[in-house]
């Protein structure tokens, strides 16, 4: 399941892109459950990287402490 997070700055870059246009702005993007076919194409849009799938949101967090210990 994809999701925006908070600070989307209503760029457009997104809504551009969805194959299925699912994707409104009301205050910042909001994707449409509905409509979303899960391509994940948007995620890979946006500029600024907040759509994430929510599954992967823990594995990402992980990654970023695995960075490079001495
Ligand atoms: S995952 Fe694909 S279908 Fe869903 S909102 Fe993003 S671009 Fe649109
Ligand atoms: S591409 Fe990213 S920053 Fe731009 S409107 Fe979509 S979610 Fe917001």
């Amino acid at each position: 399941m994809f999701v925006v997070k908070d600070n989307c700055p209503n760029c457009g870059a997104c809504k551009n892109v969805c194959p299925t246009n699912a994707i409104k702005f009301d205050k910042k993007a909001v994707i449409n459950k509905d409509e979303c076919i899960q391509c994940g194409v948007c995620a890979k849009a946006c500029p600024i990287g907040i759509i994430i799938n929510e599954q992967d949101t823990t594995e990402k967090v992980e990654n970023k402490q695995h960075k490079k210990e001495e």
